[in-house]
């Protein structure tokens, strides 16, 4: 969580709390504005987890300077070598798992052993990535004219701004900066302002691996006044951002002003859709993990769950009685199954939207309050929250809440289903629990949707899979995988003749 502060770095060191400068061409410099902010602990805002600098404009220009001067050794070191750095900086993350996980959950809240999940992922993208050092194909074909040789070759694309949210602080930006590196990018990020730390980890183990200075540069602050100035940077040739659609629609207008290339990955309204023929003990479980997991701050969320009407009252009584016995508490207690969310505001929001459901009709089945009693009041705790019986008009089954409010709709079949599934501005992920293989592929098909899962919830993505959505979710390109090495490289087809002589393509066909 972020709070304003305004002072010299050094005034606001106190007790253990360490204070983080911005980190440009290899060196840990002070924000340009002279102003910090603290990055407090979600469960117990008593805790000051450290403090980092609120940058402006001017750093911006300074890290895409230092950016744009590695750009042209970087570019030149061998693929395979960059992806050695990347190997090797995997093998620390994976020594350091415990330690930055426990930094993660004393930042944002998440419970220890899902900050352990984001770690790995980071792992997991660091070794697929080194592996692509290796690989990064393209193709060579035939000339259509004789003795001339055709191919096409993935080049970089110079500096690469990179903007995050929170919800997953390591492991995002290990998706769009392992990826840009080994391609031979140099990067400057602007983490989310409310979990810096997640990422000067991740960039601690690229650096003590032998990332050479200016290759990944960090400015932390606002989005505003760093995410704005990086996205507008004459010298930034590619923007990737993910947040909330509307922070999405701001970034890429202005990214297209330059012709940068964008890619957005933005928010979800992910449906779960049980049918009658469901095991139900599993698809229990799953919603509850899918809806509560990450205190529902996932963009892949199971917010919404379809339930069609044989099973409807069996399913909403068990999951209601389950959704009850969640523990909420500070996610270092290796107990707890749901931690506070990130900070005041998007409580607020929570919060707002419980009333918002109960003002349209729906029913409140369980939780809707703010826990604010004993260890509770440092933090910002709340219940996990139901509705059911919801229609799929409501704002609570349309709008993005990012909370632990997950919304329960009745459905007469799968067609019906589908049709309330795709029936929001939304398309990331989406699921359906049944033992029908027929209905598992109609709808394997008719989701429209970046991911369709079958018998499990909405959210486990896996890193070399494409990861991104349809609709408000995105502008059609994909992270993980080979999705991330075709956007953080351009085509560069390449033709060698050696006739000795003038071949004019199209026009001098031979016989
Ligand atoms: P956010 O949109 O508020 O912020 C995201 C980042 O954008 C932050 O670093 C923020 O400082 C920056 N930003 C804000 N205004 C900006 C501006 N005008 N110019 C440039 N940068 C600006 O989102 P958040 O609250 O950090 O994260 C939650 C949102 O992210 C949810 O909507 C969630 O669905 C989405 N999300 C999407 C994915 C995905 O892959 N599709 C993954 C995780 C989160």
């Amino acid at each position: 969580m972020a709070t304003e502060t305004v002072g010299t770095p050094a005034s606001l060191a106190s007790g253990n709390t360490k204070v983080y400068r911005n980190f440009i061409d290899g060196e840990w410099v002070e924000s340009s504005t002279g102003e910090t902010f603290e990055d407090r602990n979600p469960a117990d805002t008593r805790e000051v987890v450290a403090i980092f600098q609120k940058s402006g404009k001017d750093d911006v220009n300074a890290a895409v300077e230092a950016a744009r001067l590695a750009f042209e050794r970087w570019r030149l070191v061998p693929a395979p070598r960059r992806a050695e750095i990347v190997f090797l900086a995997a093998e620390m993350l994976a020594e350091r798992k415990e330690e930055y996980s426990r930094d993660m959950t004393r930042e944002m809240g998440k419970v220890i052993k899902e900050t352990r999940g984001d770690t790995q992922e980071a792992i997991d993208t660091a070794y697929y990535m080194a592996g692509e050092g290796r690989r990064m194909f393209g193709p060579t074909t035939p000339s259509e004219l004789p003795n001339k040789f055709a191919m096409a070759v993935r080049h970089p694309l110079g500096v690469c701004g990179m903007i995050t949210p929170w919800n997953f602080p390591m492991a995002i930006p290990s998706w769009k900066l392992l990826p840009a590196i080994v391609c031979g990018n140099t990067c400057v990020i602007k983490p989310a302002q409310d979990t810096p730390l997640s990422t000067f980890n991740l960039v601690r183990a690229l650096v003590d691996a032998g990332l050479p200075k200016g290759v990944i540069n960090i400015v932390t602050g606002f989005g505003a006044s760093v995410g704005g100035p990086l996205t507008e940077h004459p010298e930034v040739r590619a923007i990737s951002l993910t947040g909330s659609t509307a922070v999405g629609r701001t970034v890429g207008v202005t990214a297209a002003k330059s012709f940068k290339h964008c890619s957005l990955e933005l928010g979800g309204k992910n449906p779960m859709i049980v049918l009658d023929d469901a095991n139900l003990d599993l698809a229990i479980e799953g919603g509850l993990w899918g809806g509560f997991g990450t205190t529902g701050q996932r963009c892949t969320a199971t917010s919404r769950i379809i339930v069609q009407k044989g099973v409807y009252r069996e399913f909403v009584d068990r999951y209601v009685a389950r959704a009850k016995k969640l523990k909420i508490g500070n996610g270092l207690d290796e107990t707890v199954d749901v931690g506070p969310a990130i900070n005041e505001a998007q409580l607020k929001t929570d919060l707002s939207y419980v009333d918002i459901g109960r003002d349209e009709g729906a029913k409140l089945a369980c939780g809707g309050n703010r826990l604010d009693k004993g260890d509770y009041q440092y933090g910002f705790f709340m219940e996990p929250t139901v509705f059911i019986d919801v229609d799929s008009k409501m704002r609570i089954a349309q709008e993005e809440i990012f909370g632990p409010v997950v919304s329960i709709l009745p459905c007469d079949g799968l067609e019906d289903a589908i049709e309330i599934a795709n029936g929001v501005e939304y398309g990331l992920s989406s699921s359906l629990y049944t033992r029908d293989v027929n209905k598992a592929f109609a709808a394997m098909r008719d989701l429209y949707a970046g991911i369709t899962y079958i018998n499990a919830p909405t959210i486990g993505a896996e890193v070399h899979l494409p990861f991104g959505g349809t609709k408000a979710t995105g502008n059609g390109h994909r992270e993980g995988g080979i999705g991330a090495i075709d956007f953080y490289t351009e085509w560069k087809s390449v033709y060698i003749d050696y006739s000795d002589k003038l071949q004019r393509a199209q026009i001098d066909r031979p016989e």
